[in-house]
């Protein structure tokens, strides 16, 4: 949550962190009632559910959605005409996310971490990027209250 004032001619601002390792602490019900006090009482916040594998700072602000963002990262993409299948950039990958095979070169997509090294290492230059989908970033406005959220795909 971000929380801006301007109090005697000074800009004052704070960035607060609600975070637990467990389920159920009551993360939610604190940030989402923090936000909302700051805001009625004439600060400029924002509430920002960082919880991408499950936001429901939604189903207690209920606001009022006003832009979805589509978030993707860069995946590999092999050019098989190009391709030699000399392995070269499968050996790179740390996180094999690619095998070479005498036929084709498959890529695992979840286990991409989108460094762009089997590019690089191409000596073929088959190796392009494309855009893959992992979620989405919406915001909106809950009264005087900022809202931000993300969430993943589930498949990602
Ligand atoms: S971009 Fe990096 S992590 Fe992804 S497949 Fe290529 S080498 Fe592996
Ligand atoms: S490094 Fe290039 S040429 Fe070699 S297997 Fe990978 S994509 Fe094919």
């Amino acid at each position: 949550m971000f929380v801006s004032n301007n109090l005697a001619q000074k800009d004052v601002s704070m960035k607060i962190a609600i975070a637990s390792g467990k389920g159920g602490t009551g993360k939610t019900t604190v940030a989402t009632n923090l936000a909302r006090l700051a805001a009625d009482q004439g600060y400029h916040a924002v509430y920002v559910d960082c919880d991408v594998e499950a936001p429901n700072g939604h189903l207690f602000l209920r606001p009022e959605i006003t832009e979805t963002i589509a978030v993707t990262v860069s995946v590999p993409d092999i050019d098989a005409s190009r391709c030699s299948n000399c392995g070269a950039c499968a050996r790179f990958c740390q996180y094999h996310a690619l095998l070479c095979l005498p036929e084709e070169v498959l890529l695992f997509p979840e286990l991409c971490h989108s460094c762009g090294g089997c590019r690089l290492v191409c000596p073929k230059q088959a190796v392009d990027e494309i855009d893959r989908p992992i979620g989405q970033c919406q915001t909106g406005r809950c009264g005087q209250l900022d809202f931000v959220s993300g969430c993943l795909n589930r498949a990602s």
